[in-house]
């Protein structure tokens, strides 16, 4: 059976990732998500209403025109984890194939969430929920395993097909982190197991691959967290916490503080209501009783309207804005649009990075420099990744010891940067490239659009 791995999007950015794998007559994919730095740079796109080849031309999502070449039916389209730059474009482009979407329980609300959003396109695929340490027969040849896994979003899988020609293992993205704050560490076990059984390809994201040592875990992170809120115990002061509102962990561990100190968390902006409450309905996290909620602008600001009232010291608001998007809360907060306004003394703590393109970069330095203007202190970085450095994927590697390795989710520095830590591991890069004799442990670099023949 010839197997090839099709590079259609996320290997020349980060975002809008995409892989297909062809096992001869039979195609499965991997993730179809929107690089949302593309859509936000023009102010009037309106990704619901529009058409998929005009997002394409953005470069928003996955140009699977390419699709059209390769020939083979699709059996799956199987998403890892339910962050938009995995499963953005689905209302975009699931509908060309007729094959179901496999996610954990958790994406695949989100997935669910997503559709019904969709205004442009009819998206019928059937959704099927796989949970993790579950397998789902695709076809006579084909096997579809989820093996649990760590990153800053529950649910997550490491995406294992099985083949006749060995396991192909999609692992975008993954953190080994052995002490989460929400669910159990990564499946080591089967991970070894499955290194036994025999791993052809192992396609990997490479996101950290420049940072050196491990991850640190997200019990750091919650440690970080906790020493910020709790030594403002006796403030009188307003405390705002932005997060990412995918981070349900995180978002878990504010509250609680919050609730340590005798403030009441609330979760304000519709991406916050939108995970928290998804996840709290489906009992994949818990937050203390006081918590509640609010999504729309109405209610939003009603909610702040009564933080004043009762006094912002009997409060600690969760709010979207962390990197200064456009009608996010903490922007609004910042720019007087909220009936908050910012008083002396106040504190805003970032519990996140700067995703860096110089967008955010900009849209960070407004509000930080408003807020401050208004008398803000603010704590950045309160934060771990929720990607895997150097010494993880060392790990990884390790533990599966595949015979071919296809770095993604990066550009050409990060996927490189990722063949120059896999040749230091005995890795090479394939005759084809370099007129050398492969020993048939390659790392392959592909860019969006390209292939590679697994030998
Ligand atoms: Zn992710």
């Amino acid at each position: 059976m010839d197997i090839e791995v099709i590079a259609v999007g996320g290997y020349d950015e980060v975002g809008r990732n995409m892989t297909a794998v062809r096992c001869g007559k039979e195609i499965v994919i991997f993730d179809m998500g929107l690089r949302l730095d593309q859509v936000m740079i023009h102010e009037d796109a309106e990704v619901e209403n529009m058409h998929s080849l005009d997002l394409i031309k953005m470069k928003a999502i996955p140009d699977d025109t390419m699709m059209n070449t390769v020939e083979g039916t699709v059996k799956a389209i199987v998403c890892s984890h339910g962050h938009l730059d995995h499963i953005g474009a689905i209302p975009k482009l699931a509908h060309r194939y007729n094959a179901p979407i496999i996610s954990t329980p958790y994406t695949t609300e989100l997935i669910r969430q997503q559709i019904a959003g969709e205004q442009k396109f009819g998206v019928n695929n059937k959704l099927f929920a796989l949970r993790t340490g579950q397998r789902h027969t695709l076809s006579q040849s084909l096997t579809l395993e989820f093996v649990r896994m760590q990153h800053s979003i529950i649910d997550t899988a490491t995406a294992v097909l099985h083949t006749p020609r060995g396991a192909i293992v999609y692992a975008c993205d993954y953190k080994l982190d052995r002490t989460p704050v929400i669910g159990d560490p990564p499946d080591f076990g089967r991970l070894r197991q499955i290194g036994k059984e025999g791993v052809l390809a192992l396609i990997v994201e490479s996101t950290n691959i420049d940072q050196e040592g491990r991850a640190p875990s997200e019990r750091i992170a919650r440690d970080l967290v906790r020493d910020t809120i709790t030594s403002y115990e006796d403030d009188k002061n307003a405390i705002l916490v932005s997060t990412f509102s995918s981070h349900i962990a995180r978002v878990k561990t504010i509250a609680e503080c919050a609730h340590e100190i005798g403030r009441k968390p609330i979760l304000l902006g519709r991406s916050m209501e939108r995970y928290s409450s998804a996840a709290e309905q489906m009992k994949l996290v818990g937050f203390p009783e006081t918590t509640s909620m609010f999504g729309n602008r109405r209610t939003v600001d009603r909610m702040l309207r009564r933080m004043i009232k009762a006094g912002k010291e009997k409060f600690l608001p969760i709010i979207t804005g962390h990197q200064g998007e456009e009608g996010s809360i903490l922007r609004r907060i910042a720019t007087g649009d909220t009936p908050y306004k910012v008083e002396n003394g106040d504190k805003v703590v970032f519990s996140a990075k700067i995703i860096p393109n110089p967008m955010n970069r900009g849209n960070r330095y407004f509000i930080e420099t408003r807020l401050k203007m208004s008398g803000a202190r603010i704590f950045p970085d309160v934060h771990v990744s929720g990607h895997a450095y150097r010494e993880d994927h060392y790990e990884f590697l390790s533990l599966l010891n595949p015979q071919n390795v296809i770095p993604a989710h990066g550009n050409l520095g990060f996927t490189s940067a990722y063949a120059d830590f896999a040749a230091g591991l005995g890795y090479s890069l394939p005759r084809e490239t370099l007129g050398r004799e492969s020993k048939g442990y390659d790392v392959h670099l592909l860019a969006n659009g390209q292939r590679v023949k697994l030998q």
